[in-house]
């Protein structure tokens, strides 16, 4: 079986999944967010207490939210800061006393929904966390493929492609580079740019009820997002695209942002890449942390 943990903000979850990819188990337990050692036991109790459960053994994947430096083989860029600087990948696999994979929740999510998905059986997926943040990852045949640097598929941190001159420079982003792809199409920077106060939810909703400017907003949102888009097919050319996190519940994008897309990529239309919304939603991070093992143990 394979063993998936997500480890979040505030809670740390796991999942066990037979080779079919149905669920035998799932707990979670709070983050102890401000102690890096005390991290690595919950997670090592937790796969304990799943195996316990089950009576046997799994490989074990977990999803942080936070980059495994492939040189330096340490946590980066993770908001649970206590991560940063430790090579938590190599702690687990010591701690649990065999191999342990520990990637992004972009690249959980690519490997999730490229497995058994909205995107299962296509070669090439491009996976996008549209919520707080702007992540990408990118699965190859089911496998994520995280590159040297350890950020393959954070296209967020791209400038917004075609930018207008009232676009520019844009919002200086956390990165310390300014007009982010992230910091437009991110809930939060969709939010604070088009937003007048409401959140993205309620500007649906206004914009469904016949708002003006609420419509707006989300055609310019649409527009940035496909220009985000078409950079990535351009780049890649994905048998899919799947979106998750909390924009991607609006289910506009799907109908929307293609037709955009078909006049945005090189040679235009068809668009044969599908636009796809996730399958899995909020368990896509635990669920794509056990399919980095592809293969069952
Ligand atoms: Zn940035």
């Amino acid at each position: 079986m394979r063993l998936g943990i997500d480890l979040g903000g505030t809670k740390t979850e796991i999942v066990a999944l037979m080779p079919d990819g149905s669920e035998a188990y799932r707990t979670r337990v709070p983050t102890p967010r401000t102690e890096y050692r005390a991290i690595l036991e919950t997670i090592a109790g937790l796969v304990v207490g799943a195996e316990a459960a089950l009576g046997q053994r799994g490989s074990v994947g977990v999803g942080i939210p936070g980059t495994v430096d492939r040189i330096s083989g340490r946590v980066k860029n993770a908001n649970t800061q206590v991560l940063n600087g430790h090579p938590i990948d190599q702690d687990l696999t010591a701690l649990l006393g065999r191999p342990v994979r520990v990637t992004n929740d972009a690249n959980c999510l690519a490997a999730s929904e490229a497995s058994d998905g909205a995107a299962a059986g296509l070669e090439v997926v491009f996976a996008v966390i549209i919520g707080t943040g702007a992540g990408g990852g990118v699965a190859l045949k089911g496998q994520v493929w995280p590159g040297p640097n350890g950020i393959g598929g954070e296209w967020g941190h791209n400038p917004l492609p075609w930018a207008t001159a009232d676009e520019l420079p844009g919002t200086p982003c956390y990165c310390g580079k300014a007009g982010c792809l992230e910091t437009w199409i991110s809930g939060t920077g969709f939010e604070l740019t088009e937003g007048r106060g409401h959140k993205a939810k309620e500007i649906a909703a206004l914009a469904q009820a016949g708002e003006a400017w609420a419509e707006t907003a989300l055609q310019r949102y649409e527009d940035r997002l496909a220009r985000g888009l078409a950079t990535v097919i351009n780049l890649l050319d994905p048998d899919a695209i799947v979106l998750g996190g909390g924009m991607s519940n609006l289910d506009r994008l799907y109908t929307n942002v293609p037709p955009r897309l078909e006049g945005l990529i090189f040679g235009g239309g068809p668009l044969r890449t599908k636009i796809l919304k996730n399958k899995h939603g909020d368990s896509s991070g635990v669920r794509g942390a056990a399919w980095l093992w592809p293969v069952a143990e």
